[in-house]
């Protein structure tokens, strides 16, 4: 080793990936980014299955660097679908000429630090090896698919399918027995289009889930010039909130109002649809018992849409609302009216088996023809424990972080120098709208490289302490909140033995960049130069 390829290898060629090479080579620094998947898009690449579409609305889930691009994209509905997102994605690929600096179907399999030459070589399954000053991880927060352990899941003899590494092709569903395996976010989305084409569908159900009406439509033109007209103000106004939208927030107590007020607050909410449903108080995720009202409000909506009484308890669900990632539906509770629709609930009493033909649940054998899993994401960590990464004395990245995760602004680690992760575990990334987060992160990591740039620094590394106070900071915050109360993602307890720690940042959108800020005005408090 000694030579160096480029200043930058970046990992991933997600909205991260694609982003940060645009801004490096405006920095005049070479840079590689080295993608697994044939195309640009990342998570929006993979997760194909029907009715797959962004929760945060298309206005807002966008990047807003270049005015020009904002301006000249139109969004054709209210949430994007994941297929107008890709060919947003692949726009933005074209229109920045960013595909002749990726290297596709090229998965990384190794990153290590040589600490005299100050160098990261990335090494991939195709043989493929880069030579780099500094090395992005912009690999995504849910990017790897969480495979269920369940006995007999290899010998189903039909296609199975993961949401989240869904084919590239249009699935007929017509005439078809189909299971559904989880209730997140993803399968919520595809239960009523699968349920219409499918001559049966069984949903096997571990965890109800509380979701809220999409109300999804074509964008008005009128709106969308408005907006259009003073995009930087909407921008603007979304980067003063905790999650990073711009939208209708009371920050009042739900406790403290009147209870017809409330009931007409989230019956309001209820029809403007969507996650700022949680926005109708600021006690919801702070008081267990201001959050019951709201849990209780949606267990009523549930109750008058499904019109058997028993489903309709096994589908209210008793945890509280917002511990898990909220979901937002088109239909979701209506279609188990249907009468080719069976909910099979495995709480406490888990599926037994699958087998050629078959998902074995209460010692009952459900035929099916095909098999989908729903069951989500190894997130924010397992992209990264994926990679062999080492640094600095051979440290191991995945060893580090064998009980749990830690990171200095979820931006760099300890004993890994010229190392960056674009919304890594610490950062507020997915309680937040991703793309602007991702922006942010991204302006963060090329200012610190022009940085260096002007003081010909060649390496910097997060100081132990500076790590430390960091993600002590991080659990207080989650501790604060109910959110930490709730088995979720979030604390890794959907994967079988990772470790229990709360990974994402609870501060808030605007806290977390007051933090960043104020750490490069301040010659990157926290971190050491070489
Ligand atoms: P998820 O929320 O983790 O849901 C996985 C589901 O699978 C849960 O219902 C889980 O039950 C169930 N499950 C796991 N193992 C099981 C087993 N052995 N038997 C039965 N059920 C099992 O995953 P996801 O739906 O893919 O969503 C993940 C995240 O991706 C979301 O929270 C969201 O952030 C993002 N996402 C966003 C959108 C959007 O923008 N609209 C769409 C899709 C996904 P338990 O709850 O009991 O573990």
């Amino acid at each position: 080793m000694g030579e160096r390829d480029f200043d930058v290898a970046i990992v991933g060629a997600g909205f991260a990936g694609m982003y940060l090479l645009h801004r490096l080579r405006g920095l005049g620094l070479s840079a590689r980014v080295i993608e697994a998947g044939p195309g640009v898009g990342g998570t929006w690449y993979w997760n194909r299955y029907p009715g797959a579409r962004c929760d945060v609305e298309s206005l807002q889930y966008s990047y807003q660097f270049d005015d020009a691009l904002q301006q000249e994209w139109d969004w054709s509905e209210r949430y994007a679908t994941q297929a107008e997102i890709l060919e947003y994605a692949e726009h933005v690929a074209d229109r920045y000429d960013l595909r002749r600096d990726i290297e596709f179907e090229s998965r990384v399999t190794s990153a290590h630090y040589d600490e005299a030459e100050s160098l990261w070589t990335l090494e991939a399954d195709d043989g493929g090896k880069t030579v780099a000053r500094f090395c992005v991880m912009a690999t995504g927060c849910l990017s790897v698919p969480n495979w269920p352990n369940i006995e007999g899941l290899e010998s189903f003899a039909g296609p199975t399918y993961h949401t989240a590494l869904w084919p590239d092709r249009k699935i007929d569903f017509t005439g078809k027995r189909v299971a559904v395996i989880g209730t997140g976010s993803s399968a919520i989305q595809a239960i009523p289009l699968i349920a219409r084409e499918a001559a049966r569908l069984f949903v096997f159900q571990r965890t109800p889930n509380y979701t809220i009406p999409a109300r999804n439509a074509p964008l008005d033109p009128d709106r969308v010039k408005d907006i259009k007209a003073n995009y930087g103000a909407m921008r603007a106004r979304a980067k003063t909130s905790l999650v990073g939208i711009a939208g209708d927030y009371n920050l009042g107590s739900a406790l403290e109002a009147a209870p017809e007020d409330r009931q007409a607050e989230y019956e309001r909410r209820w029809l403007q649809g969507g996650v700022t449903f949680m926005g109708a108080y600021g006690d919801l995720m702070l008081e267990k018992d201001a959050n019951e009202t709201a849990a209780n409000f949606v267990r009523g909506k549930i109750r008058e849409v499904v019109e058997d009484p028993a489903l309709a308890e096994t589908l209210c669900p008793d945890n509280i609302i917002g511990g898990k990632r909220l979901c937002v539906d088109t239909d979701y509770f209506a279609t188990y009216n249907r009468d080719n629709v069976t909910l099979i609930d495995v709480k406490g009493r888990p599926i037994e088996a699958i087998t050629a033909g078959a998902v074995r649940a209460h010692g009952r054998d459900f035929e099916i023809d095909v098999l989908i899993i729903a069951t989500g994401f190894d997130a924010m960590t397992g992209a990264l424990n994926n990679i062999d990464i080492r640094g600095r004395g051979d440290a191991c990245l995945r060893e580090r972080w064998a009980d749990g995760p830690s990171s200095y602004l979820g931006l760099a680690m300890a004993d890994f120098p010229n190392l960056f992760t674009v919304t890594g575990p610490g950062s507020p990334s997915v309680f937040t709208n991703m793309i602007p987060s991702i922006e942010q992160h991204v302006d963060w990591i090329t200012d610190c490289l022009g940085y260096m740039k002007a003081r010909n620094y060649t390496a910097i590394e997060a100081e132990g302490d500076a790590e430390k106070g960091w993600w002590d900071h991080v659990q207080e915050v989650a501790a604060q909140g109910l959110k930490a109360t709730t088995d979720s993602w979030y604390l890794g307890a959907n994967v079988a033995g990772k470790p229990r720690v709360f990974m994402p940042y609870y501060g808030g959108f605007p806290a977390y960049c007051q933090k960043c800020e104020q750490v490069a005005a301040d010659g990157y408090e926290g971190f050491a130069f070489a």
